[in-house]
């Protein structure tokens, strides 16, 4: 199982300066790499691999003084991410699928690199972050990384002007208790736009009002950007000032998910959940805004990983018809998106819409049928009012 720590840098003014100045090498590289295999194949239908693009190194760095500066397997794991990039494509390819060739990457859409096995060590007394060609940059620990676990891979990643250090973490596989526990507590979660979350006991959990706030914040200054002239300085400031935004409403939406899988977890032993086809509903731009924002991707992600630490099931079932069936007598009930509320004509079942469908999500479950789950009645999710 892996898993991902995410830790704050701040380095000095000069140690930024490398920093970005080693995401434009790797960049320039990977542009390069991409244009040399471009070419082989457009003029000798000749495909380059990782190792053949590897051994030039030696040589480019006697020309290129940029690239001597650089980590030397951070410049390999850069060839390897192009490489993977061709694998992709290729495999979609083949699959009859349609791939787009890959791209050169444009000036702000290259923002991290990494030290696949070493170069990196962190000293937790004094809260630095070692780097091998860059030096002592400082960092917040803000939860620890145990010693047990091994550090996989370790990248720098750049968001707009903050920095941060990702540690991909190998974490021994949870002992498969599920099947042998008995799954007390059970919850069906239908996910939605008015609300966020509707549970089947009927609570509904929306975006907190902060979020809202945040969101309002974000079309203003977007507005604000586009006031301003093409090209301008000014218009520059505000694109980064959008970006900043942007970033603290990303930040906050995932502090709060955290926070809300974390309390399905520790309450539920079976959480039942649609499976959305989430990027196809991103392609009707009509509600794809919505969806975004509200990230339920990133929360069932994260819903995920945490119960499979605490040995609680997550599970998708199929979500057909949710909205349109009565989660009492199974008949269909017709309702289009602006009807809220659902009446039964068959049975007289008379609930808000998300509630019906929270009902049919939990009994589609497999395991939630054989475990006899008391969540309909149980006390619910505790959830703090926002
Ligand atoms: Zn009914």
């Amino acid at each position: 199982m892996r898993r991902t720590y995410q830790y704050r840098l701040y380095p000095t003014t000069t140690q930024a300066t490398t920093l970005t100045q080693w995401l434009t090498t790797c960049r320039i590289l990977y542009n390069n790499g991409l244009a040399e295999r471009k070419n082989a194949w457009e003029t000798h239908k000749k495909s380059v691999t990782y190792n053949e693009q590897a051994n030039q190194m030696k040589d480019a760095k006697k020309t290129n003084q940029f690239l001597k500066t650089v980590h030397s397997q951070v410049l390999q794991d850069t060839l390897r991410r192009l490489d993977k990039t061709f694998t992709n494509f290729f495999r979609r390819i083949k699959k009859g699928e349609k791939a787009g060739y890959p791209r050169f990457k444009g000036k702000y859409r290259y923002d991290s690199f990494t030290y696949p096995q070493s170069g990196f060590a962190i000293n937790y007394k004094k809260k630095k972050l070692r780097l091998s060609k860059i030096g002592s940059i400082n960092i917040k620990l803000h939860r620890p990384i145990p010693s047990e676990r091994v550090i996989k891979t370790f990248t720098i990643t750049r968001d707009v002007d903050h920095w941060y250090a990702c540690f991909s973490v190998e974490l021994p596989d949870p002992a498969l208790q599920t099947h042998q526990r008995a799954l007390q507590k059970a919850i069906g979660v239908d996910v939605g736009l008015k609300s966020l979350l509707t549970f089947n006991n009927g609570e509904t959990i929306v975006n907190p009002r902060w979020l809202r706030h945040s969101e309002k914040k974000v079309a203003k200054e977007q507005r604000r950007k586009d006031r301003k002239q093409n090209g301008s300085y000014n218009r520059y400031k505000q694109t980064k000032k959008v970006a900043q935004v942007h970033r603290k409403v990303r930040n906050q939406r995932k502090d709060f998910h955290h926070k809300l899988s974390r309390q399905l977890v520790d309450n539920y032993d079976l959480i039942v959940y649609e499976n959305l086809q989430i990027t196809n509903m991103v392609k009707n731009h009509v509600v794809a805004k919505s969806i975004s924002d509200a990230g339920w991707g990133q929360l069932m992600h994260f819903t995920e990983y945490k119960a499979e630490e605490a040995g609680t099931v997550v599970e998708y079932v199929s979500a057909y018809n949710t909205t349109q069936l009565c989660s009492n007598c199974g008949k269909l009930v017709p309702k289009t998106l602006a009807t809220r509320i659902h009446r039964c004509p068959y049975c007289g079942l008379m609930l808000a819409r998300d509630h019906n469908s929270a009902i049919t999500i939990l009994s589609r479950s497999k395991y939630y049928v054989t475990s006899r789950s008391s969540a309909s009645s149980g006390q619910g999710l505790p959830v703090e009012p926002v």
